[in-house]
């Protein structure tokens, strides 16, 4: 997957977005806490909205890879409780409901790491990238559910995209590589 350098803040954003309309987090007591999140349509009189909120992989410059949340198209957004709209918020994976994380990993080999009660990812340098099977016409990231069913008798795994391409692969559509 390739990374793109947000310069304005020391982040790189991968793979697609997912829509989030609520984040847990801890407050100032340790207390885990769920607030509503929302894209915020009007700057001068910030409010919640139904237009959900934006999250993206991204990796800070130690390499940690958390979630980068904006409103939709990098939008200002609104965090339930707080009464000023913000331009976005770099929370830990643990932020994120299992459905909206299990997405978003898709796309890398991670591991996760746990430090200070926050759960992050880090990339592992693992090689392939990409992997099919003898007997279909598909190629996944390594962390797509279909991917993973592969039977190890039948992988073929992929260093790139292009190679996978060339050798007559086709992109599956759940994970999109
Ligand atoms: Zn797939």
């Amino acid at each position: 997957m390739k990374w793109k350098t947000l310069s304005h803040l020391n982040l790189r954003v991968g793979g697609s977005p997912v829509p989030l309309k609520t984040l847990q987090l801890v407050d100032r007591l340790g207390e885990w806490r769920r607030h509503r999140v929302s894209t915020v349509q009007e700057y001068l009189s910030p409010s919640l909205t139904k237009i959900p909120a934006w999250g993206r992989l991204a990796k800070d410059q130690q390499g940690r890879i958390g979630i980068l949340v904006t409103g939709a198209h990098f939008g200002l957004l609104k965090l339930g409780g707080s009464p000023h709209a913000q331009s976005h918020l770099f929370v830990s994976l643990d932020a994120l409901s299992k459905r909206a994380l299990r997405k978003l990993l898709i796309p890398i080999n991670c591991e996760l790491i746990q430090s200070q009660d926050v759960v992050l990812a880090r990339e592992t340098e693992e090689k392939p990238y990409y992997l099919a099977s003898r007997l279909s016409i598909r190629f996944h990231y390594p962390g797509c559910p279909r991917g993973g069913r592969i039977s190890l008798k039948n992988r073929v795994m992929f260093n790139t995209r292009g190679e996978a391409l060339k050798a007559g692969y086709l992109p599956d559509s759940l994970c999109r590589p």
